[in-house]
């Protein structure tokens, strides 16, 4: 942890946090502190309702050099559920709700400055590949000043049975307490609608790229690797 600039705002959830390349405050304002010069994390947001398919595309491209990928509900599911925020992940998930912003954008900061200081995401030469996060409007806007997204693959999938079978499969294969129950799965569905979806507007059509998830894994993960390609 860092000290907080001259005149920075003191924040209620701990000031600054360093992460390696930048300061970033509790508000997901960065700066480098040399000079103005800002650097933003490279990144790519994996974005689709649950069951989508995001975390198997996330570590797909994860599992390629200069590619670094995290995802926010694996980071709440490694918590030790003793402590508050584990609590408050078996709280909210439990009931298919997201988990309150502040506290979910800043676990996710602290997470990924300890990536950085233990150098395995290196900033200046990794993309960063996010999927779970940002998950509303108001996650995308706290986290504006630390990454630079470059696009969003939005895996669609509008048969909403078809999502259901396979969180269902997928309660059983990884013991997903909260793909086990049809009410909260439906609301999970709901909260995706109504909170998620924003997001693809926040970011805007030209860098959406709409992908059909209904395909193989392997013709999901060629069209995103095509579209990075084509598009660095
Ligand atoms: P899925 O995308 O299949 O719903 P995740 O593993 O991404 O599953 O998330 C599981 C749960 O963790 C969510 O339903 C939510 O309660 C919580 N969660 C994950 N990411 C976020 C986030 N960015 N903001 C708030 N809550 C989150």
């Amino acid at each position: 942890m860092g000290e907080a600039f001259e005149g920075e705002e003191v924040l209620g959830w701990g000031g600054t946090v360093w992460l390696g390349v930048l300061w970033v405050d509790g508000l997901g304002r960065g700066r480098s502190g040399f000079g103005d010069i800002c650097m933003k994390y490279r990144t790519y947001l994996i974005f689709g309702a649950p069951g989508a398919g995001k975390g198997t595309q996330g570590k797909i491209l994860g599992s390629i050099p200069r590619f670094f990928h995290c995802a926010c509900g694996d980071v709440f599911r490694s918590l030790d559920t003793r402590t508050p925020v584990g609590q408050a992940f078996l709280e909210y998930s439990s009931r298919g709700q997201l988990v309150p912003d502040e506290i979910t954008v800043k676990l996710w900061m602290a997470v990924i400055g300890d990536m950085v200081g233990l150098h395995k995401f290196k900033p200046d030469i990794d993309a960063l590949v996010l999927d779970g996060i940002p998950r509303n409007r108001e996650q995308a806007e706290i986290m504006t000043n630390v990454i630079d997204v470059r696009r969003v693959f939005h895996l669609t999938c509008p048969d909403r049975e078809a999502l259901i079978t396979r969180l269902k499969k997928r309660a059983v294969k990884e013991n997903r307490f909260d793909d086990a129950n049809d009410e909260v799965i439906r609301k999970r569905l709901t909260t995706y609608e109504n909170e998620s979806k924003p997001v693809l507007e926040y970011y805007g059509e030209s860098k959406v790229c709409h992908i059909d998830a209904t395909q193989a894994p392997v013709a999901v993960a060629h069209r995103i690797l095509s579209e990075i390609l084509a598009n660095p």
